[in-house]
């Protein structure tokens, strides 16, 4: 059997094109090295999948080539993707711009793709590994260590490298250079950092709101606000993810990277925080004056940072307690020493080089009928759904693109 399109790879981008050429009469065959279709997805947005979100522009997503992703996103964007949702009957919510299938189940969504992928009758073989690619007269042939298959077009959908466990492992990084494509050395996106001296380690499982601003070189650069977890071995949550991206492009640039932390983002005045603290709290220890703003661990370890003695009365703090108190609590600055890898991050920063990838119809310039979506692309996204669109997007392009 000659098939119009091989595609490695049935997450989201492989389902999605798999569909959009299935519906345009294309003879499609799914090859999937786990052992059903979707994993990913199934993990994503904390088992609720937030597949788009209505607020998309340039800034959203990284490559080399800056305009690449978003000359592909305007082709397909949010609306196409919950239009396109919808059209498998997938009931959608929007909450505040993010998007998430109404039932509160990423199966929802993975769901859905399966069942329109057994309706379009596309062949999906599980539990296969492709490990080679030839293309020889015109066709390709790609082959595990047991079976090949033979096709007119090629798409490799095989995601990047985070989180092996649900599939992608990099061996399309690998597929794709077999192929002549250039490697944009990859590395976890969408992670937490790691603080080797933790300042605030006895604060270990506070999560606060807090804005963080990323310090590279010594200069401010990206700044967020959100929910900051402190671990025992750093930061996480998804403000320090949105940051991760570019700490970790600093340290690997050789650069000094550092965050620094407000604890107390609405308080401006440094004057009225401390008369508030003379009008309200002139009976408390520093401890439990603290405690009115954080948690009891927090509070304990911005104390102990500061160099100031919990269980002194505020009256008697001086003026340099007082100024130390307010650094930790407004300009928390840690150095940062590392990130946890693509086992914990949910994204891979860099793959296959999009200067050889046309963003109109995701086909290689090197190689005629090859194509490329997802992940593996040297394209990555910031939290928000912008992801997953990617997937959506690439995928879908490259779909409709068979010849
Ligand atoms: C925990 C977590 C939460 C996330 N939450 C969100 C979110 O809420 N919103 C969002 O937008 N994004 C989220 N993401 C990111 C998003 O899930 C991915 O960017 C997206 O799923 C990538 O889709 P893909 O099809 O390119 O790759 P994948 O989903 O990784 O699919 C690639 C498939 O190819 C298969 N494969 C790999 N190599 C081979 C091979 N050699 N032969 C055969 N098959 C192969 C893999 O098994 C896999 O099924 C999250 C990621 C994680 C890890």
């Amino acid at each position: 059997m000659i098939y119009d399109l091989l595609i490695i790879g049935g997450g989201a981008a492989g389902m999605m094109a798999a569909i959009t050429a299935a519906e345009t009469g294309k003879k499609v065959i799914i090859i999937e090295k786990m052992n059903r279709l979707g994993k990913k997805i199934l993990a994503t947005g904390n088992g609720r999948c937030n597949f788009t979100n209505s607020y998309l522009d340039e800034d959203c997503y990284r490559s080399s080539k800056k305009s690449f992703p978003f000359t592909a996103v305007e082709q397909f964007g949010s609306q196409d993707a919950i239009a396109f949702f919808e059209q498998l009957g997938i009931a959608v919510v929007d909450r505040d711009g993010y998007y998430y299938p109404r039932s509160n189940q990423a199966s929802t969504v993975a769901d859905g793709l399966i069942y329109k992928i057994k309706s379009l009758h596309i062949p999906v073989v599980l539990e296969c590994k492709i490990n080679r690619i030839e293309k020889k007269k015109g066709y390709f042939t790609i082959a595990s260590r047991k079976k090949e298959f033979t096709g007119r077009n090629l798409l490799i959908a095989a995601g990047g490298k985070a989180q092996e466990k649900l599939g992608s492992d990099g061996s399309g990084f690998l597929l794709a250079k077999s192929c002549r494509h250039t490697l944009i050395e990859p590395f976890p996106a969408l992670t937490a950092l790691i603080i080797k001296k933790h300042p605030l380690k006895e604060a270990s499982g506070v999560r606060c709101r807090c804005k963080v601003t990323a310090v590279i070189n010594g200069q401010s650069s990206k700044a967020e606000e959100g929910e900051l977890q402190i671990t025992s071995y750093g930061v996480s949550g998804v403000l320090i993810f949105q940051l991760s991206r570019f700490i970790i492009d600093g340290i690997r640039k050789g650069k000094r990277s550092a965050i620094c932390i407000d604890f107390l983002p609405e308080q401006k005045e440094k004057s009225q925080f401390f008369t508030t603290m003379k009008e309200c709290a002139s009976y408390k220890t520093a401890q439990q004056w603290l405690e009115g703003y954080f948690p009891t661990k927090l509070a304990d370890a911005l104390l102990a940072y500061a160099g100031v003695d919990s269980n002194k009365n505020v009256g008697n703090l001086s003026k340099k307690e007082r100024e130390q108190i307010w650094r930790q609590i407004k300009e928390c600055r840690m150095s940062i020493d590392g990130w946890k890898d693509f086992d914990f991050a949910q994204v891979t920063a860099g793959g296959v080089s999009v200067a050889e990838v046309s963003p109109y119809t995701m086909e290689s310039e090197l190689i005629p009928g090859l194509y490329f979506a997802g992940e593996i692309l040297d394209v990555d996204g910031t939290c928000g759904g912008y992801n997953l669109q990617w997937a959506w997007t690439s995928g879908y392009l490259a779909g409709r693109s068979i010849q």
